[in-house]
């Protein structure tokens, strides 16, 4: 069985831009899997000679990714879509946005990752300038580690972080 990386975080800080950047041609090799909830894309990658699948944790709901939810529903429907990925993931990519800052919404989701035995990796996405990169540090204060600064729509830091998924593999 291929290890499980799930990308969990809230509407709009860039989870599908990334799925879609690291499974490249190799779309929806896993698609339709028995049990899995329909909005969960699934795909297959490969870093460093590790296969393993990964799930874009899109939403249970339609509309569940609309950025214009109410703030309590967006902190409640990302909480829900991070204790499935502590569920089934073997490693969980935990991300957020550097342009939006850290907000009460992201300490929420952090603090259940936190109780969780999961290992987690914390990508800060929309780092696409130096500035931004230096800007990532503020998410030390999430208690999950090293940031890792990545611009999955440029695909600059997708290394970095990959190497730091494979390490918890
Ligand atoms: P999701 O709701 O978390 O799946 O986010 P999406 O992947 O749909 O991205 C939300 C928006 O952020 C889209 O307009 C993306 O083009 C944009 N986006 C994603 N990654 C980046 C990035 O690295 N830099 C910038 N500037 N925008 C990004
Ligand atoms: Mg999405």
């Amino acid at each position: 069985e291929k290890p499980i990386v799930a990308i969990v975080g809230r509407p709009n800080v860039g989870k599908s831009t990334l799925f879609n950047k690291l499974i490249g041609e190799r779309r929806a090799i896993i698609a339709d899997e028995a049990g899995t909830t329909r909005d969960r894309q699934y795909g297959e990658t490969i870093w460093n000679g590790r296969v393993f699948t990964i799930v874009d944790t899109a939403g249970l709901l339609v509309g569940d990714d609309d950025p214009n939810l109410p703030l309590a529903e967006i902190v409640r429907r990302t909480h829900q879509q991070a204790q499935l990925a502590i569920d089934e993931a073997d490693v969980i990519v935990f991300m957020v946005d550097v342009r939006e800052g850290l907000i009460a919404a992201d300490e929420e989701v952090a603090a259940l990752l936190r109780r969780s035995s999961k290992p987690v990796v914390l990508g800060v996405n929309k780092a696409d300038t130096e500035d931004r990169r230096q800007n990532a540090v503020e998410f030390y204060n999430l208690g999950l580690g090293d940031p890792i600064a990545l611009s999955a729509y440029h695909g600059t830091g997708s290394g970095d972080l990959l190497d730091e998924i494979v390490r918890n593999l």
